[in-house]
């Protein structure tokens, strides 16, 4: 059955987080799994629930809004990570659902989100992700705006940033790209490191990453 499957697999993740913890000495108690359920329905996401996974990840805003409330309701702290793009006009949709956003990455995204902030009084966990790959069609501010960038959420809108968090581009080896997040981060203050997916996560850990996002290899393909 699919859903045995997706327990073993949490399983089988879990271990490969604890043993890229060992290689790179650091404690399993470091890295946060952030399950990214995106397009799996509630129905495939409450065994893993019940397996024990608390915090998971989505990509869109309507989906989770859709998705999550009755989960949230029915267990026990259960955790949520925005992981993909948020527009703007979102901004309050994702502060009232979401405890993480690992996507803040331009300065009018910054403003809505610090304005819905002061607005429902709830804090969620800010990440600002950098285009490591420099690539146009994606997300994210470049690394060599980073640093203005941070400043300018902190100063302008009174934004507390967390951390940082990368998607390498397909075709290439992430741990530059990982070195270089990480890079940013410890020059900036920052402590927590969203990187790593399916296939590249145990390079993030021994480069730092506090929060993988894995869907793949615990969820199965998407459709
Ligand atoms: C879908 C997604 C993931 C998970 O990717 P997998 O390769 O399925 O593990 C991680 N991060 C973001 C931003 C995503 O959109």
């Amino acid at each position: 059955m699919e859903s045995m499957n997706r327990v073993g697999r949490l399983a089988t993740v879990r271990e490969d987080i604890a043993r890229a913890c060992r290689d790179a000495g650091r404690d399993a108690g470091s890295v946060t799994l952030v399950a990214v359920a995106k397009t799996f329905a509630a129905d495939a996401v409450e065994p893993v629930i019940a397996a024990g996974q608390r915090v998971f990840g989505e990509n869109r805003v309507q989906e989770a809004k859709a998705k999550w409330p009755p989960l949230i309701a029915r267990h026990h702290g259960v955790e949520l990570h925005l992981v993909g793009a948020l527009q703007s006009n979102k901004a309050g949709d994702a502060v009232a659902l979401f405890d993480a956003i690992h996507s803040v990455d331009r300065e009018n995204l910054a403003a809505a989100l610090a304005k819905e902030i002061a607005r429902q009084g709830r804090r969620p966990l800010l990440f600002a992700e950098v285009n490591t790959g420099g690539e146009p069609q994606k997300a994210g501010v470049r690394p060599q705006e980073a640093d203005a960038f941070l400043r300018v959420c902190c100063e302008r809108h009174g934004l507390t940033i967390s951390g940082l968090m990368c998607i390498p581009p397909v075709n290439e080896a992430p741990a530059p790209h990982f070195a270089l997040t990480a890079k940013i981060a410890r020059r900036n203050g920052l402590k927590l490191l969203s990187m790593g997916m399916s296939a590249d996560f145990p390079t993030a850990i021994a480069f730092g990453a506090t929060h993988v996002r894995i869907g793949t290899a615990i969820f199965g393909a998407r459709g």
